[in-house]
């Protein structure tokens, strides 16, 4: 209940005061605050240099995200929490490694992983065929599903009203590159984070959100005069996306995954903060 009540503060902390917007880059250590990722450069650079630490050779384990996205990422006291934090910090202590977290825009996580920049994404990343290009995905930990925000009185009722209507999205997400296929560019407003779409949807800017479902909860739940439809727009998976040469932490990561899903660990993360309905 706690939880609930602190992320439902949260959410409206990033709606109502736009808080999370991309000046707010920063970042948190979920343990101590290790030095800069000596194993993420080595891995990202593809340098053969032998005395160079790998990245799973203990050390650090940099996980780069956008803190604007409850249940899997928001801060609660300075501190970044949520589904993927606790995921990653899990994923870490496997591997030996300490967790640091970098906040970052959502946009530019992918290069940030391809630049060694960071080690790994948990951003309730979607898998796609674009992305794929890019990074490389761990197995999939969850599932995420692009919902609709209206305003209460709305005559939006499903998917297919959305034509003809101006849709606010964040960008370069699933959300975003969907609605510019299905309704055209020139309908989607794309903003920074999902909080300063949601403030555009209460100030009639947009007449619609498309984000995932669980973030649309919490914002619908923080805001008064939003509702959720109950149709659903596309279903798809959440994984950890990591560089491409770096297959070994990928191994790893999927091991640990792996462990987390059969002793029931990865469950028990979710069930914290996504309540059954
Ligand atoms: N699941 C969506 C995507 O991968 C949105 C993720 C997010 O905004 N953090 O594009």
């Amino acid at each position: 209940m706690k939880k609930l009540v602190l992320l439902v503060a949260a959410a409206f902390m990033c709606a109502s005061l736009a808080a999370c917007g991309s000046s707010s880059n920063s970042s948190s250590s979920a343990a101590a605050s290790g030095s800069a990722s000596a194993g993420a450069s080595a891995s990202a650079s593809g340098s053969t240099e032998a005395d160079e630490p790998s990245t799973t050779d203990g050390g650090t384990l940099t996980m780069g995200t956008n803190a604007a996205f409850p249940p899997y990422e928001y801060y609660e006291n300075d501190h970044v929490v949520g589904i993927d934090a606790e995921i990653a910090q899990a994923v870490a202590e496997k591997l030996g490694m300490e967790l640091k977290i970098e906040d970052m825009d959502f946009s530019s996580l992918i290069t940030a992983v391809q630049t060694g920049k960071i080690d790994m994404v948990l951003a309730g990343m979607t898998v796609t065929e674009d992305r794929l290009k890019n990074v490389s995905f761990s197995d999939s930990y969850a599932t995420g599903i692009q919902s609709i925000i209206v305003a209460e009185d709305s005559e939006i009722a499903s998917p297919d009203d959305l034509q003809g209507h101006m849709i606010g999205v964040q960008e370069s997400t699933t959300g975003h590159i969907y609605c510019s296929d299905d309704y055209g560019e020139d309908s989607v407003v794309a903003y920074t984070t999902g909080a300063n779409a949601v403030e555009a949807l209460k100030t009639g800017k947009v007449d619609a959100v498309v984000i995932d479902n669980e973030p649309a909860k919490a914002f619908v739940a923080a805001n008064e005069g939003l509702k959720l439809l109950d149709t659903e727009y596309v279903t798809e998976d959440y994984a950890i996306a990591i560089a491409k040469d770096n297959t070994e932490l990928l191994d790893k990561i999927n091991n640990a995954l792996k462990e987390l899903k059969e002793d029931g660990s990865l469950d028990e993360i979710i069930g914290e903060y996504i309540k059954a309905e």
